[in-house]
């Protein structure tokens, strides 16, 4: 890289940070540039650029989702300790504890103490303990994780691969859990192309055909929409969503789902029209309005402003018959709900937003992952039972009492049991769900009611439920509660 172009992207950072944030945020940020650029002056990365591209970078990122100034900061800091000679304690010295935790939570989950399956377990029980610690440290790690995806070609395949792979494994699901919908989508795109090169380049080939016969009524249903919502007097914003290029690896999910089975003409949201109004009042007047046009296609309606995803987001779906039954899917939100599908728990760290005012129930799944990995103590156990219980396709269900509970896709009773406590599934004799009596083992689906009936006189589970149970941490209650009775059962006997 020429220095000129180091110079343009370092005003342009400057230059953002002097838009949004305040003149003495500035100098600090300043500051701390100067200070990383001089720690790292001598370094190159793999690609040949001066090291602090890569900081610069992470930190730009950081800026653009309008984080707090200590994540600014620390974005820039961020490979200081583990790089350099300069000392985390030199770093709080010169920019105080705040940032200096910040930075330690990086460090930590960068080092590398083991090799293999157990580096990597080690590396992941570290970072949900620094995530539940402090969030942001997982927000640095997703800057720092896009900008060494997009210099990902200067690596070796080797590299690459895993990089790429873990990205697509734990980081974008993580995102996910967050609500971070743009960070996840950038993290997808960026790592699909090195993990599934193939099918990458398929949807390339394919997908700009399957957008022009589409556009082409997409822009009439959009200019009828808007002329009837005008009509109504709602004032809204209305825009298609998805570009040629991006979401495809969500795409690429959805057409190895056995309901679509590779048949791209199944995907009714490949092109679909998103529409942001004022108020939650003019979001049902906006679906009306729509299902006066065009008949509703049955099944595909959803109140997520009713009942919010679990992991916060809010929006009404439908998908519609367009003229000459041609299919469009729409997605109304409000610019509030709008920010939070794209920012979700990051946009409770926004610069000036109140601190702290986050939901907790979008959180309490890492203060439960913590605890969780406290128990599964076997590396490769435990990075089974992340991938599939943590980060698979949810489903969401009720309690009678309306709380939700999420669990992974095809999760059965038996796992709703154990999921609200220990002590219901050791004592759980049968299911009500949507106040019908169902096996144990019967899958659940989301939106369902479940009522678990027990009987306190229950003696601990029997052994096929480890084949009815889906989930790693009913099943290694289950294992427990019977090896508990066998010893019992044993010291009895003797
Ligand atoms: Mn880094």
């Amino acid at each position: 890289m020429k220095k000129e172009h180091l110079d343009k992207r370092v005003e342009k950072f400057f230059n953002l940070i002097g838009e949004n944030y305040l003149p003495d945020d500035l100098e600090l940020v300043k500051l701390a540039y100067d200070y990383a650029a001089n720690a790292h002056q001598n370094q190159v990365r793999m690609s040949g650029d001066p090291y602090i591209v890569h900081p610069l970078a992470t930190a730009q990122k950081l800026a653009e989702l309008n984080l707090d100034i200590p994540t600014v900061i620390a974005g820039l800091l961020h490979d200081v300790p583990e790089e350099t000679e300069v000392t985390i304690e030199q770093i709080e010295k010169n920019f105080g504890k705040e940032i200096a935790n910040l930075i330690d939570g990086i460090t930590k989950l960068g080092k590398i103490k083991y090799r293999g399956i157990e580096r990597y377990a080690e590396n992941l029980r570290k970072m949900f303990v620094a995530m539940s610690d402090d969030i942001r440290v997982i927000f640095i790690k997703f800057a720092d994780r896009i900008h060494n995806l997009k210099t990902l070609a200067a690596l070796p395949p080797v590299k690459q691969q895993r990089i790429a792979t873990e990205s697509l494994e734990i980081y974008a699901p993580i995102a996910d859990r967050l609500g971070m919908g743009l960070i996840k989508g950038e993290l997808e795109d960026l790592a699909f192309p090195y993990v599934h090169p193939q099918a990458y380049n398929w949807l390339l080939k394919i997908i700009p055909r399957e957008y022009r016969t589409r556009e082409k009524y997409l822009e009439r249903v959009k200019k009828n929409v808007e002329q009837e919502l005008r009509d109504n007097n709602i004032p809204m914003e209305i825009a298609s969503i998805h570009g040629r290029t991006k979401h495809l690896y969500s795409l690429y999910k959805k057409l190895l789902r056995s309901d679509i089975n590779q048949d791209i003409s199944k995907i009714y949201d490949l092109v679909a029209l998103r529409i942001i109004v004022p108020s939650i009042g003019d979001c049902y007047s906006t679906l009306g309005i729509i299902h006066k046009l065009y008949k509703p296609f049955p099944g595909r309606i959803k109140d997520y402003i009713a009942q919010p995803k679990p992991n916060g987001y809010q929006s009404l779906h439908t998908t519609v018959f367009a003229d000459h039954g041609q299919i469009v899917e729409f997605q109304i939100r409000t610019v509030k709900m709008h920010e939070e599908a794209e920012f979700g728990i990051a946009a409770h760290w926004h610069y000036k937003e109140q601190k702290g005012n986050i939901n907790k129930k979008n959180t309490n799944w890492i203060k439960e992952l913590v605890k969780w990995q406290r128990e599964i103590r076997d590396s490769e156990q435990f990075i089974n039972s992340i991938k599939l219980d943590a980060f698979q396709n949810r489903i969401f269900v009720f309690t009678p009492k309306g709380d939700v509970i999420d669990l992974p896709e095809k999760s059965t009773a038996i796992d709703f049991a154990y999921h609200v406590h220990s002590w219901v599934g050791d004592k759980c004799i049968g299911a009500k769900v949507n106040d019908q009596m169902v096996s144990l083992d019967s899958e659940l689906k989301s939106g369902d009611i479940v009522e678990i009936i027990t009987d306190k006189n229950r003696k601990g589970p029997s052994e096929d439920w480890l084949e009815s149970a889906k989930t790693s941490m009913a099943k290694s209650k289950i294992k427990s509660a019977i090896n508990k009775k066998k010893k019992i059962k044993n010291l009895l006997g003797n």
